[in-house]
This record gives structure tokens, C-alpha cells and sequence, in this order.
């Protein structure tokens, strides 16, 4: 039986209204219906929620009876999504917890390794509140009576900050290894602790993580490094040494990784735009060189050109699949950086306005700091931006003038 709390400080006015008409409306239909999850969470914890989640006795079928419109999604975990104007909001059955070891004979639920491969099998709110993975991500808010009920003592872990699986550790990660990543996530955006059996379980299933589609995995690191606290949570894959897990392709450039993850946590921080092609770029920066140097040693003329970039890029979407308007950016990027350190004088215009011109001299400004490039290419770049177009004329022909360099032919060869 949950305990009914009634003494909260939800804060009502920031509940979205239309989430609330969600839960009306299937109400009316007589489903017993709630608002939960990471919502519930938030809004206890003074935080304006992402988004709203809504658990019902509906099922998906039910559900679009009351909202013809609304699209079923998903195949592993299938939910409703119902808009309200510019607002999804996310509507799931309640399930069951697929008994362990129990179903994995027949295939139907689970992979050989006992990783959950469906998970629609429907239940009840108290069973609901037991497949969830974190105790505060399993509270419901009933906004009809204004409480919060409470199956498995998240009040007190939110109280006291507490990040804890339900459940035994090591099974609930197998089941679902993704798990891990939303603990690192959870556990640096809300700044709580991993309890300890919750965080003893991480680095052993940490190889499960390749059991993960790629796809899922990408979402799930694009969560991770668009919280806000990245560099918090890049802290904690280190920790558990779940870097190498992920990124096998990114050899060590600790200083790039962190001055990427640093700028992109300000940015969020002031509303600026984002993205996690960027920190990807930076991951996967030296490797890119060192490929690139080693290709300019063994230079062999007849050879076609290699796209180096295209190379690491694929190498690394065997394990998360980076998908192509990210592809693009971290290509352009990395092949931006040679032409703004050559600094060809033809080059300069057609460079500033490349569109991914200031991507890319962001990047070359977290290569100054790391001291990769040195001070006085980063700050001439960032003058010729501010000047008008006499004065930028000026400093182009104040650039030494690169000479065209003729391959001189062996004398051998010569006639
Ligand atoms: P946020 O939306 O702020 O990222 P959230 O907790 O709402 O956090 P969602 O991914 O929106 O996360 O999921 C909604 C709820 O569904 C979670 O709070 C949790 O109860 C449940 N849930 C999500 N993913 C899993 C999972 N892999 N295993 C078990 N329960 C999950
Ligand atoms: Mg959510």
C-alpha cells in the first residue's frame, strides 16, 4: 500500500496545464491515471520539469480511443504520445516487472544475457511503482486530491538526496544496462549520491552497455551531455571506467574533453545553443590527428585521398550510432581547423562565412587553452571578426602570403 502525502510543496502553477488535461480526460473515461516520474520528481525538488509523464490503467489501444489523434510509439516499451499544442506528453500503462530468469526460456522478453528486450507486459499502480528504476523517478502525483503517493520510500531519498535503484542492482542493470547511464545522469543533475549498492553494481555491468543499440545509446549520452552538468557526469564514466566502454576510438585528451564539456555546460547556463556533436569532435580530436599524421607519413601519390574524419566517425558508430547532421558537423570541424591555423589569405572571407565557420573557431579556442595552438592564432581570429571590412582588408594583406609549392621531381627522373 503507498503512503498518501498530502503535506507537499508541489508547487501547483508550474504543473503543465496540459498535462493535466491528460489526466482529466482519461479519468473521465475511468482509468485511474497519475502524473509520474521525473515530473513528480522535479517539481518536489523546486526544478521546472523537462517534461511530463502520465501512468494509466489505459492501455496504448485505450488510450488513442480518448485521443484519436494521439500516436502510439515504441516497440520494446510501447507508449502513447498525446500533443497538446507544442507539448508531447509521454502516456504509459502501468506494467509489471517481468519476473527474472522466469520468462527468458521463451525468448519473448529477454536476450540471452537477461536484458529485457519487451517490456509490455501490464500490471497494476503498485507493480508499476516497482519496475521503475530509481525510487524518486517512482512517485505519483494526483492532481485531482493534490498528494503524492509513495510505493517505495522515495520521499526519504529525496529528502536526503539519494539516488537508489529498486530492486538488486546488478540484476535491474542487466535487465536494462541503459540504467547505468541514467544513474550518472541523474546522479550529476541533481547533484544527489549514489547509494551504495546502486553505485557498487555501475563498473561491474559496465561492458552490458554494448548490449545497448546504438541508437538507444545515443540518445541516452545526448541526455547526458545536454543536462547541463556534463562535466559532473563525464566525472562519474571515468570513475567507472565506462569511457573506454563507450568511446573505444577516443584515445586520451583529457584537457580538450574538459574544456568541450565546460564551455557546453556555460552555454546551457546562459540559454545559449548546443550541441553534443561538439564534445563528440572533441572526443574523438586526437585520434583524428594521430590518424591524420600517420596518413601524411605513409603518403603514398597514387593512393585516392582518405576522409580520415569519415574514418573515426564510423569506427566509433559500432558502438554509438552518431547520426549524420552530427556526422557533418564534427567533419567540417575538424577539417576547419587546418585552414584556420594555415591562414590563407584567399581563404580568409570564404571562411568566415563557412557556415560552420564559428563552430569551428570555438573548437580552435578550447585548443588554445589546452595549448595545442598558441594564444596569438585564437586572438587573430577573434579580431578579424570584430573589424570593420577596411580594417579586415588590412590585416589579410598583413598576412605573409603562402607560397605555391611545387613538388620538385627527383633528379633521377629528370629528362
Ligand atoms: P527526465 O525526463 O528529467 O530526463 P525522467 O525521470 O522523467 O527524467 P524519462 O526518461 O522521461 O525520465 O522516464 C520517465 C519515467 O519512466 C522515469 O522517471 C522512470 O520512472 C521510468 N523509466 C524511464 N526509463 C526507465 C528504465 N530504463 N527503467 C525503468 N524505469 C524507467
Ligand atoms: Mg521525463
Amino acid at each position: 500500500m503507498p503512503r498518501h502525502i498530502a503535506s507537499h510543496k508541489i508547487p501547483i502553477d508550474r504543473i503543465s496545464r496540459s498535462a493535466i488535461r491528460v489526466v482529466e480526460s482519461l479519468r473521465k473515461a475511468h482509468y485511474e491515471t497519475y502524473l509520474v516520474g521525473g515530473c513528480v520528481r522535479d517539481l518536489l525538488l523546486g526544478l521546472d520539469p523537462k517534461d511530463f509523464d502520465v501512468a494509466t490503467s489505459a492501455t496504448p489501444e485505450e488510450v488513442k480511443k480518448v485521443f484519436p489523434r494521439a500516436r502510439i510509439i515504441g516497440r520494446r516499451f510501447r507508449i502513447v504520445h498525446v500533443r497538446m499544442g507544442r507539448e508531447i506528453i509521454e502516456v504509459s500503462t502501468f506494467r509489471k516487472q517481468v519476473d527474472h530468469g522466469k520468462v527468458s526460456n521463451n525468448g519473448e522478453h529477454e536476450s540471452r544475457h537477461g536484458v529485457l528486450v519487451r517490456d509490455n507486459v501490464y500490471g497494476n499502480i503498485d507493480q508499476d511503482a516497482f519496475r521503475r528504476d530509481f525510487t524518486v523517478n517512482a512517485l505519483y502525483y494526483d492532481p485531482a486530491k493534490n498528494t503524492v503517493l509513495d510505493f517505495v520510500n522515495s520521499m526519504q531519498d529525496l529528502d536526503s538526496r539519494t539516488l537508489r535503484l529498486i530492486g538488486n542492482p546488478k540484476v535491474r542493470y542487466q535487465e536494462d544496462p541503459v540504467r547505468i547511464l541514467r544513474a550518472i545522469r541523474f546522479a550529476a543533475k541533481l547533484d544527489f549520491s549514489l547509494e551504495k549498492k546502486t553505485e557498487k553494481a555501475i563498473s561491474p555491468g559496465g561492458k552490458s552497455l554494448n548490449a545497448i543499440s546504438p541508437a538507444r545509446l545515443f540518445d541516452e549520452l545526448n541526455k547526458v551531455f545536454m543536462s547541463g552538468t556534463a562535466q559532473q557526469a563525464f566525472a562519474l564514466l571515468q570513475k567507472f571506467n565506462l569511457v573506454e566502454v563507450l568511446f573505444p576510438v577516443s584515445s586520451d585528451s583529457p584537457d580538450l574533453v574538459t574544456a568541450a564539456l565546460q564551455s557546453t555546460d556555460r552555454r546551457i547556463a546562459e540559454g545559449k545553443p548546443v550541441t553534443p556533436a561538439f564534445i563528440i569532435a572533441a572526443l574523438l580530436w586526437n585520434q583524428y590527428q594521430s590518424q591524420s599524421i600517420a596518413l601524411k607519413n605513409a603518403a603514398n601519390p597514387e593512393e585516392k585521398p582518405i576522409d580520415i574524419a569519415q574514418t573515426v566517425i564510423k569506427d566509433q558508430q559500432s558502438t554509438i550510432a552518431i547520426p549524420k547532421r552530427h556526422a557533418f558537423f564534427v567533419r567540417d570541424v575538424w577539417h576547419l581547423q587546418a585552414r584556420l591555423e594555415n591562414r590563407n589569405r584567399r581563404s580568409i572571407y570564404p571562411l568566415l562565412e563557412h557556415r560552420r565557420f564559428r563552430a569551428a573557431y570555438d573548437f580552435l579556442l578550447l585548443r588554445v587553452r589546452t595549448a595545442e595552438v598558441g594564444p596569438a592564432l585564437g586572438q587573430w581570429w577573434t579580431e578579424i571578426q570584430a573589424l570593420d571590412p577596411d580594417e579586415q582588408q588590412d590585416r589579410i594583406r598583413a598576412l605573409t602570403p603562402h607560397r605555391k609549392r611545387r613538388r620538385r621531381r627527383p633528379k633521377s627522373e629528370n629528362p
